[in-house]
């Protein structure tokens, strides 16, 4: 760079000494072309003066001696007079020399105005200036031309032409033009040398600060050394621009400092200039900030889980990717969501949901190119990365990503500290919500038999019971109640009560369709509804399948000793025997009665006749 300054500063100096020599050298020949015409004038003024007085004197026949001793004078080379037409007519042609001899004596004679021509012979090395000056009539001065001159005032009366050999006259100019270029070309020099003595300092630092610039804008801040032979304000500028790199590796390292505590990590810096990575890392805080503001708001885990969705896919650019929810303690693992169409998960279902490794180890797993960590993924097309968090104790959330290049891998590595701490800051709200819903579980369920509770009943009741009625469908009741519970108690206590009641109810759902409901309704009696039941028939013979399993159970009391108990049933039919629930409930009840009353282990269908002779004993 700094010999690209001195070169263009050279030749602009050049430029200058070539345009200023020129414009002297110019003028230089006007002036010689000046004093050469200025020469020929005086030089025709005596002619025409001594022309005249030969004239005068009447002695025109000598004229040429007076011709030739002007002749002979220094620098004129040659010297002759022309008559014009008007003297011709008057005095006649005169000699021969005085005949019109080329265009420019013709055109001087015709228009009465000086003509001058430069001559340059390079073979003898001559420089011959012609000037050719009209004599005019005129009564001026001390001799009235009109007086013997037969023409107008004004008439051209003749010519006189001189050659002069002005080659002392160039050689001085071309000296002074040498000795000009020298002198401009010498001072040219030391200015280029003073100049780039001066200005090398300057260039170097510039040089060093433009070095600077360009690694600060990759991240590294390199401060420049003072200059020396510089003034005070170069010294003062340097330490300001150390000054201001030093704020900026400041405050850089501060936001790699406070990332790293918001993120848990800083991200990859590979390609990104520190101010594009500090707007990538805002940007991402600030969506972040939003997430959190929003997950707040949200009332279901499903809400939450749906937003983190939409930060993978639009912020993420994820296609293909499923979040499990497993909880180690109850051995279960269920997908959450899943976008995209890959997925080589194991098994949502598998037994173990420890066989992930990413939820075993709470690590994350990631497709390598010499071995496979994950012993489900044995797609080789593909890559993955699995990363867990853990939600609370028991409960982890795993979120496999499928990727379809090794790019898009790197992708999802350089992002993970984002992917992250959106999972981190969703993770205490998805924990409330479980807790939330686990507490809503455990007021609508029996904590003995883990069956849903009377209060369940109502809450269902309340919302499944108009769409029964619109689909003109039907509800069976069984009112099921153990037969002589009491004495269990009595004889083995209220432990072999206690697991007499939980067979009881594992029997109920075992014999029940999934869309059934079996409520623990108070004490050693439960409730089992059967939806949408085709005929009274078909409710009977789950009743009575219920009644049998009971019966043929056997319960390990202790030590070898097995004891078989047996229940009674009520059957009733919603909305055949009653326009309300309670009302079917009540006479299921009373159909419950009649089966005690008519010695247990029995089915008994309520009819309205059981009404009128029921006995309360
Ligand atoms: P019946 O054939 O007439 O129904 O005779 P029963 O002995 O079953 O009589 P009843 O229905 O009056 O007895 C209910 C007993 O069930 C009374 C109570 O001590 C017992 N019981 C209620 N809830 C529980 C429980 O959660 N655990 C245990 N172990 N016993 C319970
Ligand atoms: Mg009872
Ligand atoms: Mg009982």
């Amino acid at each position: 760079m700094k010999k690209r300054i001195i070169v263009q500063f050279s030749i602009m100096i050049i430029c200058i000494a070539l345009i200023i020599t020129s414009m002297i050298a110019y003028n230089l020949r006007e002036t010689g072309i000046n004093s050469s015409i200025n020469t020929a004038k005086s030089i025709s003024e005596v002619v025409k003066n001594g022309l005249t007085s030969h004239m005068i004197n009447g002695n025109m026949d000598q004229r040429d001696t007076f011709i030739n001793s002007i002749s002979n004078m220094s620098n004129v080379k040659q010297l002759w007079f022309v008559r014009a037409n008007a003297v011709t007519e008057q005095y006649g042609a005169g000699q021969e020399n005085e005949k019109i001899r080329d265009q420019i004596d013709n055109r001087v004679i015709r228009t009465g105005k000086m003509e001058y021509k430069l001559y340059e012979n390079f073979a003898t090395n001559e420089t011959i200036m012609r000037v050719t000056i009209p004599y005019l009539a005129n009564t001026e001065g001390n001799v009235n031309c009109l007086t013997c001159h037969n023409v107008k005032y004004g008439e051209t009366l003749g010519a006189v032409s001189i050659e002069l050999d002005i080659n002392d006259l160039k050689q001085v100019g071309l000296q002074s033009i040498y000795l000009l270029i020298g002198i401009t070309l010498g001072s040219m020099l030391l200015v280029i040398f003073i100049t780039s003595n001066i200005l090398k300092p300057y260039i170097q630092l510039f040089e060093k600060i433009a070095i600077s610039i360009k690694e600060a804008i990759n991240g590294r801040f390199i401060q420049v050394k003072k200059p020396y032979k510089l003034s005070s304000d170069m010294v003062l500028f340097t330490d300001d621009f150390n000054m201001l790199l030093e704020s900026y590796k400041a405050t850089f390292d501060d936001i790699d400092k406070k990332l790293k505590y918001f993120i848990g990590q800083t991200t990859s810096k590979e390609n990104k200039t520190p101010l594009d990575e500090s707007k990538l890392i805002i940007t991402n805080l600030s969506n972040l900030y939003q997430f959190k503001k929003e997950i707040e708001q949200d009332q279901t885990k499903e809400e939450i889980f749906n937003r983190l969705v939409q930060v993978l896919r639009n912020q993420f650019h994820q296609k293909h990717f499923t979040i499990y929810q497993t909880n180690l303690k109850e051995e279960t693992r269920e997908i959450v969501s899943q976008v995209g169409t890959l997925n080589f998960c194991c098994p949502s279902n598998m037994s173990n949901p420890a066989l992930c490794r990413s939820a075993r180890t709470n690590n994350d797993v990631v497709s390598v190119d010499f071995h496979n960590p994950c012993p489900c993924f044995t797609q080789s097309d593909y890559y993955y990365y699995c990363t867990s968090t853990n939600i609370n104790k028991n409960t982890i959330i795993v979120i496999n990503f499928v990727l379809e290049t090794k790019e898009e891998l790197q992708y999802v590595k350089d992002n993970i500290a984002f992917i992250k701490s959106y999972i981190n800051e969703a993770a205490p709200s998805i924990e409330v919500k479980i807790l939330l819903q686990a507490l809503k579980d455990s007021a609508f369920r029996d904590g003995l038999t883990g069956l849903y509770n009377r209060k369940f009943l109502d809450e269902y009741i309340k919302k499944a019971l108009p769409q029964v009625l619109r689909d003109n469908k039907k509800l069976a009741v069984l009112m099921l109640d153990m037969d002589h519970f009491k004495s269990v108690n009595d004889e083995y206590g209220h432990d072999i009560g206690d697991l007499v009641l939980k067979e009881l109810g594992y029997i109920l759902i075992q014999n029940v369709r999934e869309s059934d409901l079996v409520i623990r309704f108070g004490g050693e009696e439960f409730i089992v509804i059967l939806n949408n039941i085709d005929s009274i028939e078909s409710a009977l013979l789950v009743a009575n399948k219920i009644r049998e399993q009971v019966a043929q159970n056997e319960i390990d009391v202790y030590a070898g000793t097995k004891l078989r108990k047996t229940v009674s049933i009520g059957l009733s039919i919603f909305p055949d025997d009653g326009k309300t629930f309670d009302g079917v409930c009540k006479n299921a009840d009373i159909a419950l009665y009649e089966a005690k009353n008519k010695g247990r282990n029995q089915v008994v269908v309520f009819n309205e006749s059981q009404v009128s002779s029921i006995d309360l004993f």
